[in-house]
């Protein structure tokens, strides 16, 4: 299914790690990208939903795209919410994009039959039932609690220097 907020749980915990050398805004609109073609594809019934878009050099092309854009999109979101934010730099924004759009890859390879990850080299998901997808969802709701703590317990010690 298209735009499931389960990739978002390992993005939380690696924006928890990476601080500001880690965009989770542009992780989270390669998320969107990524999913865009599965969307046409239930749209339009196509037997393919996860098709050139969800492989190596797929995740590479959206992740540069997501950097690109993402960047200059984030930057005036954050300025226009008035959130301050550290000087957004492109590394930050290149890492979310690119992180943002493997991980997505590597998730969606173990959950769905119709992907090809070494697209074009092999038709073959070694990565199909890797771990049960129940287990999955749990590990990406535990990075996503685990996000959550840490990036909370940090803005409270923050207010209390
Ligand atoms: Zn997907």
């Amino acid at each position: 299914m298209p735009f499931t907020p389960i990739h978002l749980g390992p993005g939380l915990a690696l924006k928890a790690i990476g601080g500001r050398h880690f965009s989770f805004m542009v992780f989270g609109g390669a998320q969107v990208l990524m999913d865009i073609e599965p969307l046409i594809g239930i749209l339009r019934g196509w037997a393919v939903l996860h098709g050139r878009t969800h492989s190596l050099i797929g995740a590479l092309l959206i992740g540069l795209l997501a950097g690109a854009i993402g960047k200059p999109i984030s930057a005036a979101c954050l300025r226009w919410l008035r959130i301050p934010h550290a000087p957004f730099t492109w590394r930050a924004a290149f890492a979310g994009g690119l992180i943002g759009t493997y991980s997505h890859v590597l998730l969606d390879a173990i959950m769905h039959y119709d992907l090809q990850p070494a697209w074009p080299w092999s038709p073959a998901n070694p990565l199909l039932r890797w771990i049960s997808v129940d287990a999955l969802h749990l590990w990406c709701v535990a990075l996503g609690g685990f996000g959550c703590a840490v990036l909370a317990a940090r803005a409270a010690w923050r207010r209390l220097e």
